[in-house]
């Protein structure tokens, strides 16, 4: 696997201190494998390892754990807001009556984007600083 490769030559390896796969010169090879490697990025000088100790990692792929997924939609939504016209968002109250994808404009967290409407009086605004559970469909009680 390593046969061609030889001191001094770049190789991609696993920098333990950068904790990432990274661009790699190597300094020392045993039985024509890598054995001591430097890194280009933060030149530190370790043992060689292609993959992180313990975790199965497909290259290209970076791993997404699946509880991730939830937070990659709110991503998505920041990603959505931050395209959005902050001019065209509806003002927040605790009477109005919200969407999901709908902009929201809170007079304290900012601007918002439903994430989902839980029940008929209640809804998740995805802030820039995380989601927050609203109420809508309130009638005011200061009458
Ligand atoms: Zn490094």
């Amino acid at each position: 696997m390593f046969e061609n490769y030889s001191a001094g030559d770049y190789i991609e390896a696993w920098c333990t201190k950068c904790r990432l796969e990274l661009g790699h010169t190597i300094v020392a090879m045993v039985d024509n494998a890598p054995r001591r490697v430097k890194c280009n990025t933060c030149n530190s000088e370790h043992n060689f390892r292609a993959k992180p100790s313990g975790k199965k990692r497909t290259k290209g792929t970076p791993s997404i754990k699946k509880t991730k997924s939830r937070n990659r939609g709110y991503r998505e939504l920041i990603s959505r807001l931050s395209d959005s016209d902050p001019s065209n968002a509806k003002k927040y109250s605790i009477e109005g009556n919200f969407e999901k994808d709908e902009i929201i404009y809170h007079p304290t967290f900012g601007l918002g984007i439903v994430s989902s409407v839980v029940q008929a009086d209640k809804v998740e605004i995805l802030f820039r600083d995380g989601p927050r559970l609203l109420v809508q469909n309130r009638q005011s009680l200061a009458v």
